[in-house]
């Protein structure tokens, strides 16, 4: 998997002071997209284990505490991500006791493979879906257009 950023504090993407990081790959095109520099799976530069490490170090920092993680792009769960993603979430779930898991996709949670399911299971909240610049609002909390949903899973 490759990234664009890492954001070690960012209290922007979620709630909270938290850990940010932008994966590259997205096949969804939204018109409007904010984010196209991330689209190609191969562009940014590659995830490492080094990376993951530090994430989870950052997580369980407590001189700076974070309330959780947030994964966006690019989109976390392009097929070829997954893999990568899965790992470093129950990591996350095992190792950084408290934190939660905030994720933006464009696919929707309706229409999830088995293998980005297992990645949705061990998270705590889902933005899903397209952005559509027709229904796009400013004043939406979390979301860039109003056919987003915020899914509070658990
Ligand atoms: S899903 Fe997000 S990153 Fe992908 S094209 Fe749409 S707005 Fe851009």
């Amino acid at each position: 998997m490759n990234i664009h950023q890492y954001y070690p504090i960012d209290v922007v993407n979620g709630p909270g002071t938290r850990c940010t990081l932008f994966v590259s790959g997205c096949v969804h095109q939204c018109p409007g997209c904010y984010n196209k520099s991330t689209w190609r799976l191969n562009s940014g530069v590659l995830f490492t284990q080094e990376m993951e490490n530090q994430i989870i170090a950052d997580l369980n920092d407590t001189k700076i505490p974070r309330q959780g993680l947030t994964l966006s792009g690019g989109d976390p769960l392009h097929p070829q991500n997954v893999p990568e993603v899965l790992k470093l979430v129950k990591r996350v779930n095992a190792e950084c006791e408290g934190k939660d898991i905030w994720m933006w996709t464009g696919y929707l949670l309706s229409e999830l493979t088995p293998e980005q399911q297992d990645v949705v299971d061990l998270i705590n909240v889902l933005i899903d879906g397209k952005f559509v610049q027709a229904l796009a609002d400013p004043a939406l909390v979390w979301r860039g257009s109003s056919n987003q949903v915020v899914h509070k899973l658990r």
